[in-house]
């Protein structure tokens, strides 16, 4: 130790001392920089990270080392052999390649001893070549166990170097690392200058053709260029690019990757900052909108998904380059918009920003492949009257929308407390309900319907429901009509009638399975691919599905709901009229419309035999039933006397808690086998 503090102390010139420090801890942090990055990245990026990474590093360990053999004084003539300091520089290059590469490619948690003990070692090396390249009158002596120190100092200190590099802990290790690397290449230096003694000889001469001091100074500093250049360049490179990704990956984070319109989560950050402004000036006011389109659905079942998109991203252009200062509109969900607009002074403005990008949306949208009208529904809530948290304000706005919807005529609605908040626990039934499907919440029961002669089973209704993790079952009384409000019984009537159809194509006995269908279901331009597609799918025969509409069907567009039940009947599948005698249907309606079964609805059923007014429309409609040569089936039997009485009035078939509570699907499995129909009647 006293010997190496000696030789750095008298034998070395302090300036060039400075200067090789100086080149080293900038050469050492530069390398460590691009080495960490080596560690993240592949392909042909990692390849020139190594490359630059090996070539800075080599160039430093090589700089460094010559400039302190410049700050050396032996104290006689000296010089350097030109080949052998080249090749010193090809071997610090060339060794930490491979100590670069073993970060690269070598997996495992002991790479850093590898890569660390390869940085020693090429130090090491480079050094020793080097001094064989050291020219004096006479001959250098060394001490094994001195060169031996000098290595092991190299490798230890490089390891542990490489540690901090590869496992950081902050995110200022790499310093950390920097200063070890330094501290491994001079410990290893300035040790191994002490491990020679020369050995004065007159008869040896230093050749006259060596690199003088003043040519080696100059290599070293074109060496030293390439280092900072290099260096500096190739780091600036690294970290455009990082940050470019960095602000992409926020980009993509922030923003709907469809239409490129910010999502929700930089709704949040925009409604936040809103929220700041909003408290360090009192007098700012804002608004926020909830913009849902209607008839999108419409366009996505009419033309496919392809079509949806490319409109909806249409529309989005629209939205946002009509757009002005303080205007913002994000997507926020399939057909829903979020927009807010800061600064404003009355409601009139809100109206006048609803008015204008509600032109975008109304103005028809005309693609190569889809030419499409569309509306929208605004709700709005604004700090002017409905609190300044920007949380509260989108849900009030959400509550708002939703009213606008129900009212095709009014394109923007403002909050109103009174006819709002009822709707708030609607709009949790609402959301629950869109997701209840893909959460797997929905399940089938099927209720026998009987002969009225034999009271052998026929076939099965089958009714939907629907299991809320936290509200428990909730009957479809309750949510079809929520469904049918919002357009989601479309998609809940598909899933219906694809699980029923699936299922009833598996049974072995031919029982005929009815299922309900909404009005909105049938006059939808899709309905009739679905069910073509669905018979062939599940391969059942189409005579054994029977589809319930309701009067509510029937009276919208009666021309259209003709022409859809002809296409369904000469599909072969049967259609009953589900509930009647609670709507306004007629002798007129029933003879315009294709119907093969006629169902009374159970609020006749139940008591018929007590009640005379019931037992009066149950027979008027057995008559018309008979007259038209319709069947008839009676809901809701629940007793004895009931059934005796249809059974006296020629009823066909009956439905009811008299025959048991709808099945689940592993009760009917035991009816619908080979061996169970007895059991079954
Ligand atoms: P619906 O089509 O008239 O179905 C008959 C309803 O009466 C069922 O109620 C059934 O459980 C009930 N019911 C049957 N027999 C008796 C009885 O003897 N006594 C009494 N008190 N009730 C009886 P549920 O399952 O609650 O369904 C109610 C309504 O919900 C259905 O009336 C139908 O309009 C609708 N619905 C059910 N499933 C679906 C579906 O998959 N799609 C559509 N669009 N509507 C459905
Ligand atoms: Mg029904
Ligand atoms: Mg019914």
């Amino acid at each position: 130790m006293y010997r190496v503090i000696e030789c750095l102390t008298h034998e070395h010139n302090h300036w060039l001392v400075a200067v090789a420090a100086l080149v080293c801890v900038i050469g050492s942090c530069l390398s460590v920089l691009i080495s960490r990055r080596i560690l993240g990245s592949g392909g042909r990026r990692q390849q020139v990270q190594l490359v630059l990474g090996s070539l800075i590093a080599g160039a430093t360990i090589w700089s460094t080392h010559f400039i302190a053999m410049l700050a050396y004084d032996p104290g006689f003539e000296h010089g350097y052999e030109p080949v052998l300091t080249g090749l010193s520089l090809a071997v610090a290059v060339g060794g930490m390649l491979l100590s670069n590469a073993t970060i690269a490619f070598v997996t495992g948690s002991f790479r850093w001893i590898i890569a660390g003990a390869g940085f020693g070692l090429t130090v090491s090396t480079m050094h020793y070549t080097g001094m064989s390249a050291y020219l004096l009158p006479g001959t250098l002596v060394w001490n094994p166990g001195t060169v031996l120190v000098s290595v092991l100092l190299g490798m230890t200190l490089g390891a542990a170097a490489y540690h901090r590099v590869l496992f950081p802990v902050t995110r200022y290790c790499w310093l950390g690392g920097s200063a070890l690397m330094v501290l491994a290449i001079c410990t290893m230096h300035f040790t191994g200058m002490t491990a020679f003694a020369l050995e004065f000889s007159p008869l040896i001469e230093v050749p006259p053709q060596v690199l003088p001091d003043a040519v080696l100074g100059l290599m070293i500093s074109a060496v030293t260029a390439v280092i900072l250049v290099v260096g500096f360049a190739a780091i600036s490179i690294e970290v455009n690019i990082e940050r470019e990704a960095l602000e992409q990956l926020e980009h993509t984070a922030h923003h709907d990757h469809l239409t490129g319109l910010p999502n929700r989560l930089e709704l949040s950050r925009q409604m936040e900052r809103f929220e700041r402004a909003m408290k360090q000036k009192h007098d700012l006011h804002a608004a926020v909108m909830t913009i849902d389109l209607d008839l999108f659905k419409e366009i996505n079942d009419l033309h496919g998904h392809a079509a949806g998109d490319a409109v909806l991203k249409e529309i989005a252009l629209r939205l946002r380059s009509c757009c002005a200062e303080g205007e913002f509109v994000a997507r926020t969900g399939g057909d829903e918009f979020v927009a807010l607009k800061l600064g404003i002074r009355s409601a009139q403005e809100v109206e006048d920003f609803a008015q204008r990008l509600n032109r975008q949306i109304t103005t028809p949208v005309e693609l190569e492949f889809v030419s499409a009208a569309l509306r929208a529904s605004v709700g709005a809530a604004t700090t002017l009257e409905h609190g300044r948290v920007a949380e509260d304000l989108l849900q009030k706005s959400d509550l708002a929308m939703y009213r606008a919807k129900m009212h095709a005529d009014k394109l923007l609605c403002f909050y109103d407390p009174e006819l709002d908040e009822q709707s708030r626990d609607r709009l949790q039934l609402i959301s629950d309900l869109r997701q209840a499907a893909s959460r797997g919440q929905f399940e089938l029961v099927y209720q026998l319907q009987n002969d009225l002669i034999s009271l052998a089973p026929v076939g099965f209704e089958v009714l939907i429901r629907w299991n809320h993790p936290e509200k428990g079952r909730i009957s479809p009384a309750e949510f079809i009509p929520v469904a049918e409000e919002t357009g989601l019984i479309r998609e809940i009537g598909l899933w219906v009638l694809r699980t029923a159809c699936m299922e009833a194509a598996t049974w072995t006995k031919p029982f005929s399975v009815a299922v309900n269908v909404a009005p909105q279901q049938l006059v939808q331009p899709t309905f009739l691919e679905h069910l073509s597609d669905i018979l062939i799918e599940s391969r059942l025969p189409p005579e054994r599905l029977e589809l319930e509409v309701t009067e509510a069907s029937i009276i919208e567009d009666q021309e259209l709901t003709i022409d859809v039940m002809h296409k369904i009947k000469a599909m072969g599948v049967r259609i009953a009229m589900d509930d009647f005698g609670t709507g306004y249907s007629s002798l007129a309606t029933l003879q315009a419309f294709p119907f093969d079964k006629i169902k009374i609805d159970q609020s006749f059923v139940q008591d018929v035999h007590t009640d005379h007014q019931r037992a009066a429309i149950v027979r008027s409609t057995l008559l018309l039933g008979d007259a038209l040569k319709i069947p008839v089936l009676a809901e809701g039997v629940e007793q004895e006397s009931e059934l005796s009485f249809l059974r006296s009035e020629n009823c066909t078939f009956v439905q009811g808690y008299y025959f048991g509570k709808p099945l689940s699907l592993q009760e009917v499995q035991k009816i619908v086998g080979p061996d169970d129909l007895e059991a079954a009647s």
